[in-house]
């Protein structure tokens, strides 16, 4: 989970306060109906008859208790009909799961992970991205990525915070990007706060959030370090900025190191070319004993059609 406590309560809040303006507006409703006739005098009977019926029970009257037990269930009926007609509907929850509570009796919710996940975008200034899924087979057939495709799918469901991190290498158009989006979204389906950025936005983040006060810089380090899942693409496409682009690289890389939160990294470049442009230090925190690199050359798959 994430290290932001500020978040978390956010969305806690929020799903108290939908639930709550949603039995806000049942209520607002059920009043109004309360003014028609024919449902008050429905609504009286039922109540009238379920007094009458347990009295009934406690005298052990069985023959009146059961013929006002029957009394209750057509009067249940009538009110239920009166409901359909006047459109007074049940509350009805976004997530059929937890009911917004945003708990089960597992724990924590999926739908509660996903509105995290979003909150998280949103802090960053970011929309929430769009997603591959494996089961979208627009690469899975082309013999270049067939390979990677199933052991990367294996990855993403079975993941824990000791799993690898991983490097794509690869030119344009081989697939490194799809395939990393397909492993971000099915990491993020099972309880994770996974985050998709591109090298530009990672860097634009980290320029922006030198003018940000101190609380609100810890805020978003915090996201970026501690997410469950982080995927950097196209590692190299960025404007190397003196003293921010690598330093920023540098301490996201050795916070997700330290508190074992893998990542995954795209990039066109070899990696030669990473030690050279990033540093010694940068590239043997990368390169550890916990990643593997996958290298996707092979044919544009973007011209194979
Ligand atoms: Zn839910």
């Amino acid at each position: 989970m994430i290290d932001c406590k500020d978040l978390i309560l956010d969305v806690e809040q929020a799903f108290e306060s939908k639930r709550s303006h949603k039995e806000y507006l049942y209520s607002v409703k059920k009043d109004q109906l309360l003014t028609n006739a024919d449902y008050k005098k429905v609504c009286e009977d039922l109540s009238q008859t379920i007094f009458d019926w347990n009295k009934a029970e406690f005298l052990e009257d069985t023959e009146l208790a059961n013929r006002l037990s029957l009394q209750v269930e057509n009067l249940k009926q009538k009110k239920a009909q009166l409901e359909i007609k006047y459109g007074l509907k049940e509350f009805e929850p976004d997530c059929p799961i937890c009911k917004d509570f945003g708990v089960t009796d597992n724990g924590r919710c999926q739908c509660f992970y996903t509105h995290l996940n979003n909150l998280c975008y949103e802090e960053l200034g970011l929309k929430t991205p769009l997603l591959n899924d494996f089961s979208d087979d627009t690469l899975s057939n082309v013999n270049h990525t067939e390979k990677y495709f199933e052991k990367l799918q294996l990855y993403a469901k079975s993941f824990k915070n000791t799993s690898k991190n991983l490097i794509f290498t690869g030119k344009t158009g081989t697939g490194k990007t799809f395939l990393s989006k397909c492993v971000a979204n099915e990491i993020a389906k099972n309880k994770n706060i996974v985050l998709f950025l591109s090298s530009r936005s990672l860097n634009n983040i980290a320029i922006e959030n030198f003018k940000n006060p101190p609380a609100v810089q810890k805020n978003i380090n915090s996201i970026i370090q501690t997410c469950d899942f982080l995927v950097i693409d196209d590692l190299g496409a960025e404007i190397i900025l003196n003293k921010i682009t690598v330093e920023n690289l540098l301490n996201i890389i050795s916070a997700r190191l330290e508190y074992s939160k893998p990542f995954l990294i795209t990039t066109n470049l070899s990696m030669n070319e990473i030690s050279l442009k990033y540093g010694e230090r940068l590239f043997s925190r990368l390169t550890g004993k916990q990643t593997v690199t996958l290298n996707f050359d092979g044919a544009d798959l973007r011209k194979v059609k």
